[in-house]
């Protein structure tokens, strides 16, 4: 049988890889793309961004719903908790969402080869899927195929009890006590959803303070707001070990003064970052470099060293996020096309979907003081917002870091109500080189969220209006 040529053959199809194709076929490239799992859209469709949007939203709703719809003179009857219809209606959305991008493909001509790839060398890419082997040839492989959950040692997984974010999106019944480990982005965003729906939850985290990375005034109120929610956190908890006694789950940690604990839950998440996924890949055979921790490395281009092999997404340094995943796809598939796609690492909004929302682009206060950079800094307090008093979400402020001398948008960090959504203005913001004052001038519609934005960049230059 004759091996099948490419311009393109994508190996993962997660929002890395799947728009990373579409992008070639757009650009004229005939595009293969690898997918080892039926579904296509990785990670963030299927176990990730997606599924755990859905369930922040309908948990946001029922809590809603029993504590916050009366001060509205909004009177309901009894609330009750349907989880099975909960949980159906995420699953419906991850369906139909990763059926879309199955009819993308076809639209532009793409062809979904199932199985797992592995890099062969010379140009070819080897398919295992359904008891055959198939090989490829392209000309540019680019390799796009994520990251799976880290470990710990100590903790063994069971898929039940003691699980990953993927288990905690589809728990049969709310946790009587859910223990999480590691109060990053997965332990806030799902600790959160079950706390809503019921759940004692108890967050164990290594660091002595919560979100270490984040601009210390957002760290600072998110830690003074979370715990009011039901979240308990134990900061400067070393996790040792795990075990299934029955229906229960017993944690043993090492706490900050070096005591040993156990904390007892039904329930354990295991939420300590994600590590890259090369397994099966043959990466290292071919000559690609990975670090350590199996990360490979790639040059501004997201070439690897050898020559028609890119990389993209989680599988390469930065942050794991999907947006970044799909700009460095579309960049590495321009330069493949001769083209100069290229992604601003400054401009990358990053969020968490707690509630109230926290949001960040650009650099920290923190980050600019050891780069020894002048800024000046403007913030606003939504608790001034007309929008937010009208929706009764006042907790929060908009934070926008500018150059002393240039004024040129340096930072922008928020906790609010639809920070997810107000980010976006200061990630163009930034993107254009604006100023704080560009920003302040720009009239913002009356009476909304964004408002606080303009009042922050206005804080800048020390002439807010509504404060
Ligand atoms: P992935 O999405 O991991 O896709 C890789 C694909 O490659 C997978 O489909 C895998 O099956 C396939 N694959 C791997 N190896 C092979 C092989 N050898 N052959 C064939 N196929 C292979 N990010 C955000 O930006 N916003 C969020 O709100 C958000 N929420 C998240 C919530 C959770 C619970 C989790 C776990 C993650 C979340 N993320 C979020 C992170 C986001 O999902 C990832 O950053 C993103 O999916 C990375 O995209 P990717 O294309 O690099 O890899
Ligand atoms: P994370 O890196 O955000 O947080 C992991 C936390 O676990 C850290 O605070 C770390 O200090 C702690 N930790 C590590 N080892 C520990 C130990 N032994 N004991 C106690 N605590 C320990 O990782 P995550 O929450 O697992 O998320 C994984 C990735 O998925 C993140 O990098 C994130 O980019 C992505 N993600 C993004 C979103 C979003 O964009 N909203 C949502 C979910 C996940």
């Amino acid at each position: 049988m004759s091996t099948p040529e490419y311009d393109l053959v994508v190996i993962g199809a997660g929002p890395g890889g799947y728009v990373a194709a579409i992008r070639g076929a757009q650009l004229g490239m005939k595009v293969a793309c690898v997918e080892k799992d039926a579904a296509l859209g990785g990670t963030c469709l299927n176990v990730g961004c997606i599924p755990s949007k859905a369930l922040l939203d309908s948990s946001e709703r029922f809590e809603e719903a029993t504590k916050h719809l009366a001060a509205h003179g909004v009177k309901v009857g009894d609330v009750a908790l349907d989880l099975p219809t909960m949980l159906g209606r995420k699953d419906k959305i991850v369906k139909q969402l990763t059926g879309g991008i199955a009819h993308l493909f076809r639209k532009h001509k793409i062809e979904h080869v199932r199985g797992l790839g592995t890099l062969l060398g010379g140009g070819r890419v080897g398919v295992t899927g359904d008891g055959e082997r198939r090989e490829l040839a392209a000309k540019h492989i680019l390799v796009a195929t994520g990251s799976t959950p880290a470990t710990l040692p100590g903790i063994g997984l069971d898929g039940d009890r003691i699980g990953t974010s993927t288990e905690a999106l589809a728990y049969p019944e709310v946790p009587k006590h859910l223990v999480v480990i590691g109060a990053g982005v997965i332990g806030l965003e799902l600790g959160s959803v079950w706390a809503r729906l019921g759940a004692a939850v108890t967050i164990l985290e290594y660091m002595p303070s919560l979100l270490p990375m984040m601009d210390a005034e957002v760290s600072k109120l998110a830690s003074k707001l979370f715990p009011r929610q039901g979240l308990k956190f134990q900061f400067g908890a070393k996790v040792v070990g795990a075990e299934v006694r029955g229906e229960e789950v017993v944690v043993r940690y090492e706490d900050k003064g070096g005591a040993m604990q156990e904390v007892t839950g039904d329930r354990l998440l295991v939420a300590v970052g994600r590590k890259p996924n090369t397994e099966g890949l043959g990466a290292a055979d071919v000559g690609l470099t990975l670090d350590r921790r199996g990360v490979i490395q790639v040059d501004a281009h997201y070439r690897t060293g050898v020559a028609g092999i890119y990389a993209i997404g989680d599988v390469i340094p930065g942050p794991m996020l999907a947006h970044k995943a799909e700009e460095e796809g579309i960049a590495a598939v321009e330069h493949m096309a001769g083209l100069s796609g290229h992604v601003n690492y400054d401009a990358i909004p990053n969020v968490i979907y707690t509630h109230p929302e926290i949001a960040a682009v650009g650099k920290t206060e923190e980050e600019l003081k050891k780069a020894g950079i002048p800024y000046r800094a403007g913030s606003f307090p939504f608790v001034a917002n007309g929008r937010a008093k009208a929706m009764a979400q006042t907790d929060g402020f908009v934070k926008i870091l500018a150059h002393e001398q240039t004024d040129r948008i340096l930072g922008v960090h928020a906790i609010g109500p639809r920070a997810s959504d107000l980010i976006a203005e200061a990630a163009v913001a930034i993107e254009f080189s604006a100023s704080a004052e560009d920003l302040a001038r720009s009239v913002h519609a009356h009476p909304t969220l964004s408002e606080v934005v303009k009042e922050a960049a206005l804080g800048v230059a020390g002439r807010t209006i509504h404060l």
